[in-house]
């Protein structure tokens, strides 16, 4: 494996980097440097700003408007978006239902949707799991009856992160009952949330945000046009999805950005504390996630090298989904534990803009470091959890 960089690479990394360095927006560097959380309109307009540039579909082709970038082109902005401490790309558009319809999509689909998902002009959000149905999801309940020229939808869909904010949904409803194989029948349907009969229920994490919701759907009237690819076939279609879901959650760079943050602040004595360095216990904890960040770094360059050979990603997403949120919720833990007592949302107010980051230890503002932490949770859970990766692994990696 060859992780040197070409001379263009270098070039192209260069270029990447000062943009992100000088034109990157100045309001929304401040509130991500400072731990503020990002609203829906500063994702809108941070991914607003990657389309100016051309740089919204980095994974998309060309034809439909992507960057055609090679596989180390993409690592490289990955790793440079990190490196700003950009806003994460929210990724049920651009990242999920953009490269299945591409893929699996018709014209008229291609034609009306790829423009404004490129463009982040519609917010979509993932109707996969059921209260039912979550890691057996081919247990899906929700059905799509044909009656004409649309289905009518019927069921709940859970879990359904920012579906507060969404104009669309794209998800997975049962349209046969009648198959050999559970995975049969289930078909990829795009709603307008707009549509009567489309309700939003809020649902409130441990850390108190609305972050999910639970999506109900009572004979909801959708356009037979809104099928995408053949009827019955959807589940084929959204374990393409699930790939590109995974790969992106291991965000190794981001770790690597998040870790050396923490060790540049164990320099620094804080509220006239002796600094986290003379800590032994925690520096030794800090190195040994140190350790397995680079351990997963080779993995993730040794991906990359078989991709840039014409090799398509496959099961060992899963290795990367779970050792990458291993190594997230291990850097959770490291910091909420620098910032000890502060860390807890009722000891002060949470920081504003104008507070003193020597002040502080943890992610911007302290109170937002143990909000993070109990986010974060979810990271093993979501895109299919660590244990039923695990089992991926034993079958299809290691032939068990
Ligand atoms: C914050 C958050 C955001 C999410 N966002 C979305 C979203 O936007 N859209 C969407 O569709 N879904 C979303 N999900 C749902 C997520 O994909 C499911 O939670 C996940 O697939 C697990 O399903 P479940 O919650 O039903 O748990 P279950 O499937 O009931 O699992 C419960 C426990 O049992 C374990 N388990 C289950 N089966 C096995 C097995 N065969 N072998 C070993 N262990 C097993 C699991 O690992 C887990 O620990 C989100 C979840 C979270 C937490």
């Amino acid at each position: 494996m060859d992780v040197t960089l070409s001379d263009e690479d270098l070039a192209f990394r260069e270029e990447i980097h000062a943009v992100f360095r000088d034109e990157f927006p100045d309001d929304i560097r401040r509130k991500r440097d400072k731990g503020v959380p990002m609203e829906r309109g500063d994702l809108v307009r941070f991914q607003q700003w990657l389309h100016e540039r051309g740089w919204a579909g980095a994974n998309w082709p060309v034809e439909y408007g992507g960057t055609g970038w090679t596989p180390v082109q993409k690592y490289i902005f990955a790793t440079e978006m990190a490196e700003a401490n950009a806003p994460p790309i929210v990724p049920f558009g651009l990242s999920m239902v953009g490269p299945v319809i591409y893929t699996f999509g018709s014209e008229e689909q291609k034609k009306r949707f790829l423009p404004d998902i490129l463009a982040s002009k519609v917010w979509w959000c993932q109707g996969y799991s059921e209260p039912g149905a979550g890691s057996d999801l081919a247990s899906l309940k929700t059905r799509a009856e044909l009656a004409g020229d649309h289905y009518v939808l019927n069921g709940t869909k859970t879990w359904t992160t920012l579906g507060q904010h969404a104009d669309w949904i794209f998800l997975l409803a049962r349209t046969s009952t009648d198959v050999a194989r559970r995975q049969e029948g289930i078909s990829f349907l795009l709603v307008d949330m707009t549509t009567p009969g489309v309700t939003v229920n809020p649902i409130i994490t441990i850390e108190g945000d609305r972050e999910v919701n639970e999506v109900v759907f009572e004979d909801v009237k959708v356009p037979l046009e809104n099928l995408v690819g053949e009827e019955g076939k959807g589940w084929t279609y959204g374990k393409v999805l699930l790939q590109h879901e995974r790969a992106n959650i291991a965000a190794v760079a981001i770790s690597r950005f998040r870790l050396r943050r923490l060790r540049d602040q164990t320099t620094k004595p804080v509220r006239g504390a002796a600094p986290l360095s003379e800590d032994r216990n925690f520096m030794r904890k800090l190195a040994a996630v140190e350790v397995d960040l680079r351990a997963l770094e080779y993995t993730e360059l040794r991906t990359l090298a078989a991709v840039q050979s014409g090799k398509a990603p496959g099961p060992e997403s899963s290795i990367l989904k779970v050792k990458g949120t291993e190594v997230q919720q291990a850097i959770d833990t490291l910091y909420l534990e620098a910032a000890g007592y502060y860390a807890l949302p009722y000891v002060q107010e949470q920081y504003t803009l104008d507070a003193d980051p020597a002040e502080w230890v943890g992610e911007g503002a302290e109170t937002q470091t143990s909000l993070k932490y109990f986010n974060f949770r979810k990271a093993s859970i979501y895109g299919g959890s660590n244990e039923i990766q695990k089992n991926i692994i034993a079958k299809h990696v290691l032939g068990l």
